[in-house]
């Protein structure tokens, strides 16, 4: 983000505007939404902004922009035809640490101005910061559709519920929570259908129960945040997310996940990648109970399905022998987003009729693997944390019996923008991802399925199956 977002109370503000066209009238009617007192300067102007002006609206002075203009400007429109005054009437208002915006030329610009859905008092800007104002406008459009006309005098109704609430309940979690409710049930619905008697009457019955109810108890919500790409959140994730007053999230969860929280949730990092020393399990499961007797809504955040390798189930044993209420939401598991993104079927009827998925560590009394199982014609296996270990797994099944041929490929980055596939054969994947400096998190992936790579790969593959044929049927020149 390059551009700080603010919404800019310019009520009775002076606000200068440099140019008479189309451009400048267009600022002028927003900006008179504002109730900013709105100052044009320019030699010509439309017969609109005449009328406004002599409607009151406007101060309109016809003639060329002087310096002297800038005088007691809280901002600066610029929308004149011509380029270099545009820049020169810019130089002079930074020079004067008063915020400008050239119609058209983001780079002497210091603000830019946002596509915005207007539905007072709710306002919703959006930018591309300058990089496509089409695309803003497509996005305008669907937000436009997808947000209940009402919803301002919905906003302008909840303004009114907020004293009452304040009266009624204590602290600003209950009050959150009764918010919610109203917001995301039966009041807010009766509300936006009309039914503004009805939305009260549920409104008021809410807030007497909320504030007879105990103090609510906090609850942890176990999250798999799925393998990376944030759009494999599912439905349910997003919302626990959004809910959450604290989450603790492991090393793996990508920034772009949690960028999806709720902004004001307190969010724990607690360490836990491959080989790092972060807090130990007794520590996480303490702090969940912690967070949670403070009747906080917790998320546990893992990377994948936390019933994966995540040792979610450890957690919520913890958590049930301190009697504090859980859930769990699935996550798509590295496994199956890995392999859908590299286009590895993890099964397949003429290749593999199972999977088997194996965490490379050997687990606390050091059992090792069935390799011998693993190395059985038939079954795709899937390594987790398994990449440090890669020359002793392939070994280890070959010597149980599988051929050192058996196509290989290890996955690392899966689903993310910089995903890398690498595929060689039990005999070779070792080194050939020795020399090509791949990082974990990687899965290995071992089996007959692997050689289908090659033609069902999509995701951010150099020659997309799609694209290389062209319509005729023939390859596309
Ligand atoms: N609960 C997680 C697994 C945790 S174990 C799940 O269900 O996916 C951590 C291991 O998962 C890593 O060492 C790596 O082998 C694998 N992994 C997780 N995310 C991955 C990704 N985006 N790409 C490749 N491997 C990944």
């Amino acid at each position: 983000m390059n551009y700080f977002p603010v919404f800019f109370d310019l009520t009775a503000q002076r606000v200068l505007v440099v140019g008479g066209g189309e451009v400048a009238l267009r600022k002028v009617v927003l900006l008179e939404r504002s109730g900013a007192s709105v100052y044009l300067v320019a030699p010509e102007v439309l017969p609109e902004l005449k009328e406004r002006a002599a409607a009151g609206l406007l101060n309109l002075a016809i003639r060329d922009f002087v310096p002297e203009d800038l005088e007691g400007a809280r901002l600066v429109i610029v929308a004149t035809s011509r380029r270099a005054v545009n820049r020169w009437i810019a130089s002079l208002s930074e020079a004067r640490g008063i915020p400008v915006n050239v119609v058209d030329d983001r780079e002497a610009s210091r603000f830019i101005v946002p596509a915005v859905i207007d539905r007072d008092p709710v306002l919703v800007a959006i930018s591309t910061g300058g990089a496509s104002p089409v695309l803003a406008r497509r996005l305008r459009e669907r937000l436009e559709a997808a947000i209940p006309k009402k919803i301002g005098d919905l906003a302008f109704w909840l303004r009114t519920l907020r004293h009452a609430a304040r009266r009624r309940l204590r602290n600003t979690d209950e009050r959150r929570r009764f918010f919610e409710t109203v917001v995301d049930g039966a009041a807010a619905r009766r509300f936006i259908e009309g039914d503004t008697h009805g939305a009260q009457a549920i409104a008021q019955q809410l807030l007497a129960r909320s504030s007879a109810a105990p103090k609510a108890q906090g609850e942890v919500t176990l999250v798999g945040a799925g393998p990376g790409d944030p759009e494999l959140l599912t439905l349910k994730a997003l919302r626990a997310l959004q809910d959450a007053d604290v989450i603790l999230h492991d090393r793996l969860v990508p920034e772009a996940v949690l960028d999806m929280a709720r902004r004001d949730a307190a969010r724990i990092c607690v360490g836990k990648a491959a080989g790092s020393v972060g807090s130990t399990q007794e520590e996480i499961n303490a702090l969940l109970i912690e967070h949670a007797l403070k009747g906080k809504r917790v998320v546990r955040l893992k990377g994948g399905d936390p019933f994966i390798f995540g040792r979610g189930g450890e957690e919520l044993e913890a958590l049930a022998k301190a009697q504090i209420s859980f859930s769990v939401i699935p996550g798509v598991t590295a496994a199956a987003g890995c392999a859908a993104y590299a286009g590895i079927p993890l099964t397949h009827r003429d290749y593999a009729h199972g999977v088997t998925f194996v965490t490379a560590h050997a687990d606390k009394d050091g059992h090792e693997p069935d390799w011998r199982a693993l190395a059985k014609p038939g079954i795709t296996a899937v390594f987790y944390m398994g990449l440090a270990r890669i020359e002793q797994i392939t070994a280890q099944l070959v010597a149980h019996g599988a051929a050192a041929s058996l196509p290989a490929a290890i996955i690392a980055q899966g689903t993310m923008q910089d995903q890398r596939v690498i595929t060689g054969t039990l005999a070779t994947i070792a080194a050939v991802t020795a020399g090509s400096n791949i990082e974990s998190p990687a899965l290995l992936v071992v089996g007959e399925v692997v050689s289908l790579q090659r033609r069902l790969a999509w995701f951010n593959s150099a020659a997309p199956a799609v694209l290389s044929v062209g319509s005729s049927g023939r390859p596309a020149a």
